[in-house]
C-alpha cells in the first residue's frame, strides 16, 4: 500500500493479469516523461493536499497501481461484490461497491478522459465515465451525490483528480451509501455504454 503521494517517475506502466479475462491489463500512467518525476510529485501533493484542505481522508493505491477510487478506503476494507445477484437474480453485479459515508470525496483511479456525465434515475444515478488515455478502458462511477464542482465532459483528469462525491443516487439505499465502481474494456469504436466488464477488485487488492 503506498500513498498516492509517493507515486514517482519511475511508476510510468503497471501491468497486471486480469485473472477474468487472461489477458494483460495495461494502465499508462499519466505521470510524464523521465526527468518529469519532480512536477509529478507536486502534482500529486497538491491534490492530496486540495483534498486535506476539504476535509477528505487521503487516497490510497491499489497493489498494482490504481487508486481506490474513494478517499480513506484502503485495499483491505474492500470487498469483491463482483459476482453478487441484482436485479433480483437476473444479472451478476459486474462491478465493486466500495462503501464510504455521504459526501466521501470519488477520485479517478487511473487518468483519462471524461467521455459522459449521465443521470439514470432508476440505475446508477449520478454518474460518470471516464477512457483511459489509450482508450482501451472505461472506468465508471455511479451513485454519487454529486460531480467534483466544474467536472465536464472532455476534460482530461489525473489519477486521484475529484470526480464527485459518495451518494446513494439512483438505486441504491439511502441507508447504504457508496461508490458503484466498475471498469469496462472496450473495443475500438465502442461508446460509453458499451464494453465488457472487468472485476476492479484484484486490480485494486492484488488477488
Ligand atoms: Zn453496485
Amino acid at each position: 500500500m503506498s500513498r498516492l503521494k509517493l507515486i514517482g517517475s519511475n511508476i510510468l506502466t503497471a501491468l497486471v493479469t486480469a485473472a477474468a479475462t487472461s489477458a494483460f491489463w495495461v494502465v499508462a500512467f499519466n505521470n510524464g516523461p523521465a526527468g518529469g518525476g519532480a512536477e509529478t510529485r507536486r502534482a500529486a501533493a497538491a491534490r492530496a493536499d486540495a483534498n486535506a484542505s476539504a476535509g477528505q481522508p487521503e487516497v490510497f493505491l491499489g497493489t498494482t497501481g490504481l487508486a481506490i477510487p474513494v478517499a480513506g478506503v484502503k485495499a483491505a476494507d474492500l470487498i469483491d461484490t463482483y459476482k453478487q445477484a441484482r436485479a433480483g437474480g437476473a444479472r451478476v453485479h459486474d462491478a465493486i461497491d466500495i462503501m464510504a459515508p455521504h459526501g466521501r470525496a470519488v477520485v479517478a483511479a487511473a487518468p483519462g478522459k471524461v467521455e459522459k456525465l449521465f443521470f439514470s434515475k432508476g440505475g446508477g444515478g449520478v454518474t460518470a465515465y471516464v477512457r483511459s488515455p489509450d482508450g482501451r478502458y472505461l472506468f465508471y462511477y455511479a451513485h454519487l451525490q454529486d460531480y467534483a464542482p466544474g467536472l465536464k465532459e472532455g476534460q482530461l483528469v489525473r489519477q486521484g483528480d475529484r470526480i464527485g462525491t459518495v451518494g446513494s443516487s439512483g438505486n441504491a439505499n439511502p441507508a447504504g451509501p457508496h461508490l458503484h465502481f466498475a471498469i469496462h474494456r472496450m473495443q475500438p469504436g465502442e461508446k460509453w455504454y458499451d464494453g465488457v466488464a472487468v472485476n476492479p477488485y484484484p486490480l485494486l487488492v492484488g488477488r
